[in-house]
């Protein structure tokens, strides 16, 4: 049998249904690999005790014959959801120390499916970032290193410390949130799979807010199957999020089908950027190849707003976080700093400058800005009709087609530090992946390919409201094909 910690969670499930193995024994092996990668950086609290108990918990329902979808699976959860009794700082100082005293809705889904919390990931300050650098707590480092170097990359962002952990075989899925690529572009970058369901399948509430019309959380594992058993775990109506769908969650992973026989798919053609690596080219052409011996059609679509989607999603996500982010004010949560002598003002300037980080302060000051007198119409308003109009591009394309498929991100994962100076260059990490979330779709990315230099890359796949099956499906079909069995090799 191979370790316990390379199994995929539907492995487990059927090892732990079948006696193979306790849950014990399959949560102790995790809880020893996550403490032997301590140098990647990926937990920021690790859980052991919250895991063991769990795992016990697992074995005992196990026997009587009444375990939960998840009972005694090892997860890790972004540190972006808030868990009771355990620290949750979202990757920021100003709420170092803070311990919720509720699990967000996910969280208390997957505890109550039977799931076995193995600590908190880290992650981008408040979710903003690609690279998983601006987290107060230390980058995390990629599993992952380009053939004969021993350079360190990233794991991709804002859910860099769930890719990590999952690709490093340290959980068996991880929860992420997406707010405009945050699980699908670390999935690229570290060769797994990673989904984003409609907006609105999963209940925010209990996720710290980054951009709320933006933000959902999904799952992330290490194959498409996996994906599916996570998701549903995780999804379903909660009256307590406002935008919260009310609408029953399909067993996808029981319905799991990988032909493509009556699909269509469409290429849609402004994604051909200039410029972009012929070697992502060649695996976007050969997804499509896929696709079609999957028994698809293929057809060529336009988005024609999709140039607009970056610039727009840059003035909504910050003007939507700089609202977010004004209750941390010194009073309510986590840091405060009084300045001997000052007024509340003072406290509230030195609470917030000493606890933010330079990445959310300069998203805060984008957001106050565009949404001042004066700039209100000419960005927040204008960036709101935008991003209407690129739903309205989807809307269209899909009279021609079902599914899009796409590539997850312009390059394979890059070197710590190498885009850290220089936003635009870490904001165009998003080309590809943030039209979807603008509009709300489910979208996600597989493990399709190694370049070059033997680092993973991605294939985007984007549906209709709702189809999380049609995404699960292509994405089921498309990494048959793909093969893609590639781990990083053990340096840590
Ligand atoms: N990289 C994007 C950003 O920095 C997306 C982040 C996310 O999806 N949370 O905003």
């Amino acid at each position: 049998m191979s370790a316990l910690t390379d199994l995929s969670l539907a492995k487990m499930q059927s090892g732990l249904a079948a006696g193979e193995f306790s849950a014990r024994e399959l949560v102790s092996a995790h809880v020893s690999a996550v403490e032997a990668a301590r140098p990647l950086n990926a937990f920021l609290v690790e859980t052991p005790d919250h895991a063991l108990a769990a795992a016990d918990a697992a074995d005992a329902a196990l026997k009587a014959g009444t375990a939960g979808p998840l009972a005694g699976i090892p997860l890790g959860i972004k540190d972006l959801f808030c868990t009771k009794g355990v620290e949750t700082t979202a990757a920021s100082k100003i709420l170092q120390g803070f311990k919720p005293r509720y699990d967000s809705t996910v969280t208390e889904k997957l505890f109550a499916a039977g799931a076995a919390m193995l600590g908190k990931l880290n992650l981008d300050e408040f979710a903003m970032g690609s690279s998983n650098e601006t987290s107060a707590y230390g980058p995390v480092i990629s599993p992952w290193r380009a053939d004969g170097s021993s350079e360190n990359l990233v794991p991709g962002g804002s859910s860099g410390g769930s890719s990590a952990a999952v690709s490093a075989r340290l959980c068996a899925a991880a929860t992420g949130t997406d707010t405009g690529g945050s699980i699908r572009q670390p999935a690229a970058f570290t060769g797994i799979a990673g989904i984003k369901p409609t907006y609105g399948r999963c209940s925010r509430w209990g996720v710290i807010a980054f951009a709320s019309s933006l933000d959902q959380p999904g799952a992330m594992a290490r194959d498409v199957r996996d994906c599916a058993i996570m998701l549903e775990a995780m999804s379903g109506y909660d009256p307590k999020d406002s935008t919260s769908i009310n609408a029953p969650v399909p067993q996808w992973a029981a319905a799991l089908n990988g032909s493509l026989k009556g699909k269509r798919i469409g290429i849609p053609r402004e994604y051909r950027v200039e410029g972009m690596d012929p070697q992502l080219e060649a695996l976007w052409q050969q997804g499509i190849d896929w696709a079609k011996d999957a028994g698809a059609e293929i057809v060529e679509v336009s988005l024609p707003h999709t140039r607009e989607a970056l610039p727009t999603y840059y003035i909504v996500a910050p003007a939507e976080a700089s609202s977010n982010l004004a209750r941390y004010d010194g009073v309510r949560y986590g840091q405060r700093v009084t300045p001997p002598g000052g007024s509340l003002n003072d406290m509230y300037e030195a609470t917030r400058g000493a606890g933010f980080g330079g990445e959310v302060k300069r998203r805060i000051m984008i957001g106050t800005y565009v949404l001042s007198a004066g700039y209100y119409d000419a960005y927040y308003l204008k960036a709101q009709k935008v991003r209407a109009l690129i739903a309205q591009d989807f809307e269209r394309a899909w009279e021609s087609c079902d599914l899009l498929l796409t590539p997850t991100a312009p390059t394979a994962a890059f070197g710590l530090g190498a885009k850290s100076a220089d936003p635009i260059a870490m904001y165009l990490n998003d080309v590809f992946t943030v039209p979807a979330s603008l509009a709300g779709l489910p979208a996600m990315s597989i493990p399709a390919g190694l370049d070059s230099q033997g680092l993973p890359l991605g294939l985007q796949i984007i549906g209709k409201p709702l189809d999380e099956q049609g995404v699960l499906d292509a994405g089921h079909a498309l990494e048959c094909r793909a093969g893609f069995t590639a781990a990083p090799q053990h340096w840590w």
